[in-house]
């Protein structure tokens, strides 16, 4: 079995479920007592959130790169981000290391295209959402990306970092997301992204009549297979 790399904390909530997934695609393909090899760093998410609320990109890459460098060291065979806003400074921190990053919206793009998918919403922070790190590996791939509306797009982003980072989960958030995701098929979406980690947490495929892309599960059924591959 190879030996997988996780860069976490961002948030720890959803670093647990990429733990989980990881542990149990591998126990459910090996049986026994059989369980994932995984080195976790995991990071200060404070120290990230700052950096990225002042603009501060390149002190964020930093930070990851060294956390990078360190799974490098310890062993690590390939390297998960588990976030997708932080893909952001992915290639800086590829830069730095000799072993692969796993880019999460790489593995999404395989996923969507598995699935026929040419036309997909995109949910995620207002980083994720506005910016063309993440869309451009989507649209290089034939798949066109719509995103909501600003004022959706504000809301989505408060109730990443305000509710669903700190472990909370609304029942009325999730009837706002189920009302945007539904607005964005309206709009010609044949499926959704989950393009943030922690929102597998709050929004399941029976909440909606779109297909869901959780990049969570996605990420991490694919750093499973590679683990045993
Ligand atoms: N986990 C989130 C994501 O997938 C947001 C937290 C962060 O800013 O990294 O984008």
């Amino acid at each position: 079995m190879k030996t997988v790399g996780l860069i976490g904390g961002m948030s720890w909530e959803s670093t647990v479920t990429y733990y989980q997934v990881i542990n149990d695609t591998v126990n459910k393909r090996l049986g026994g007592f059989h369980s994932a090899k995984i080195i976790l760093c995991s990071v200060d998410f404070a120290e990230i959130q700052e950096c990225q609320a002042i603009g501060d990109w390149d002190k964020s890459a930093d930070i990851l790169a060294d956390a990078a460098q360190q799974l490098e060291k310890a062993g690590a065979d390939f390297i998960l981000i588990c976030t997708n806003t932080m893909h952001k400074v992915a290639p800086q921190i590829q830069q730095r290391i000799n072993v692969p990053i796993m880019h999460i919206a790489d593995s999404t793009a395989d996923e969507l295209v598995k699935n026929n998918i040419k036309k997909v919403a995109l949910l995620g922070t207002k980083y994720t959402m506005t910016q063309d790190f993440y869309k451009e590996r989507l649209v290089a791939r034939g798949i066109s990306v719509i995103i909501p509306d600003a004022e959706s797009v504000e809301f989505i982003n408060h109730v990443i970092y305000d509710e669903l980072c700190l472990g909370i989960i609304s029942d009325e958030s999730r009837k706002q997301f189920v009302h945007i995701i539904e607005t964005l098929k309206a709009c010609g979406a044949e499926g959704v992204i989950l393009g943030c980690t922690e929102i597998g947490l709050l929004i399941h495929q029976a909440n909606v009549s779109l297909p869901v892309f959780d990049t969570t599960r996605i990420h991490a059924l694919l750093a499973a297979a590679k683990l045993i591959s």
